[in-house]
């Protein structure tokens, strides 16, 4: 009798415990971030983050445009408010903008509703009648909570693959040669044309680079898009309010 109990006890605590470890992997799977894909034999996806940043942000997409390669710009929802026009003119190149939170601020793990992700999809409803369809979070910090509201906010996470911390470089031929040393085809490469959304951040050697990264990436057969056609999914969607 007292070993049938012991055994159902046992049992008990194994169901526990594997139930456990499953609601784990399906948190984790829930929360899912993207950092490059597979089965993509010539394409990477070029990223900036942290703008928008006036004359750097200008001067990043012009050069990209002269290259005749589109890229995803992940920004900071405030920004739209200040340089609406800036916004506007990203699209009309070809750009793809994505949403990385409204005003930049460090997620923190008790926060549970995570309001950043929302407000940011609201202002570029206002700006452009729809809304991102990839976020990345500050510093690249997910919480449940951050992952929640972005699913809410009908956004998939993307993060990256290749990174140079191309804010501390002022080389711009060491950076294009980090950068060119990790891609591979489908990669997402993280790079900076602001400072958390700061008017006037110096990221002059991040667009010195830029050249050498596009003729490097051309010489390897490999080329740049936006993140939704490297992903082949839709960049925007108007269902999100
Ligand atoms: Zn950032």
């Amino acid at each position: 009798m007292r070993a049938n109990r012991r055994a159902r006890v046992a049992l008990a605590l194994a169901a526990v415990m594997l139930l456990t470890v499953a609601g784990g992997r399906l948190w984790l799977r829930a929360g899912a971030s993207i950092t490059h894909t597979e089965g993509s034999p010539s394409f990477v996806a070029i990223t900036f983050d942290d703008g928008l940043n006036g004359d750097t942000t200008r001067a990043a997409a012009d050069t990209l445009g002269r290259y005749g390669a589109p890229a995803t710009f992940f920004v900071v929802a405030r920004t739209v408010v200040e340089q609406p026009e800036l916004a506007r003119r990203l699209r009309r190149q070809g750009h793809l903008i994505a949403n990385h939170s409204y005003d930049h601020p460090r997620a923190k793990k008790s926060d549970l509703r995570y309001t950043q992700a929302a407000r940011a999809q609201a202002t570029f409803y206002d700006a452009f009648g729809e809304c991102p369809a990839f976020f990345r979070p500050p510093w690249g910090v997910q919480t449940p909570f951050v992952n929640a509201a972005v699913k809410r906010a009908r956004m998939r996470t993307v993060l990256w693959d290749v990174e140079v911390a191309d804010w501390d470089e002022t080389d711009p031929a060491r950076l294009a040669a980090n950068v060119l040393a990790k891609v591979r085809p489908g990669s997402i490469i993280l790079l900076h044309d602001g400072e958390d959304g700061h008017l006037g951040a110096d990221r002059s050697t991040t667009v010195a680079a830029l050249p050498a990264i596009l003729e490097g990436l051309n010489a390897r057969g490999l080329t740049p898009v936006r993140l939704d056609q490297l992903l082949g999914t839709p960049g925007y969607t108007s269902d999100c309010r």
